[in-house]
């Protein structure tokens, strides 16, 4: 009698560790495959944008959330002239999150922005999709 429950605790134990084992493979597996997918998929839709090109603050936004992009030289808010072009683009003021330069104390909101995107903020792959939406690299020119 014993002697069975002490093999069948055995079996309950190895049967365990190899469940164990199992799980360990597939939560693996599936952080390598489906997680680095997901990451690369929404991460990628992830942009960082500034007021300015001085900004203190840093906002992120979703990439179906930003329109007009364009080479500027004038920034969104403060209309300071900058030395040189930067991309920029529009969104709503409710769809930044993160803190940025901008109030909604002039009015009621929410508000068309003009922020910028700079490339040191952003992956390299986001930022060829800036300059495909934007136009080719204008601080290169004149
Ligand atoms: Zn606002």
């Amino acid at each position: 009698m014993t002697r069975s429950v002490r093999f069948a605790v055995k079996i309950l134990w190895a049967l365990w560790m190899v469940l164990r084992l199992g799980f360990w493979l597939f939560s693996t597996v599936t952080r390598l495959t489906f997680g680095l997918a997901w990451r690369q998929t929404f991460g990628r839709s992830t942009v960082y944008v500034r007021r300015d090109w001085d900004d203190r603050g840093m906002g992120r936004v979703r990439w179906s959330d930003l329109h007009g992009h364009r080479w500027d030289t004038t920034a969104g808010g403060t209309q300071v002239e900058n030395p040189l072009p930067l991309i920029h683009a529009y969104i709503w003021c409710d769809k930044v999150r993160g803190k940025i330069g901008h109030s909604c104390a002039h009015g009621e909101g929410p508000h068309n922005i003009k922020v910028c995107m700079l490339r040191q903020d952003n992956t390299r792959r986001n930022w060829r999709r800036l300059l495909e939406l934007a136009g080719p690299d204008r601080r290169l020119a004149d």
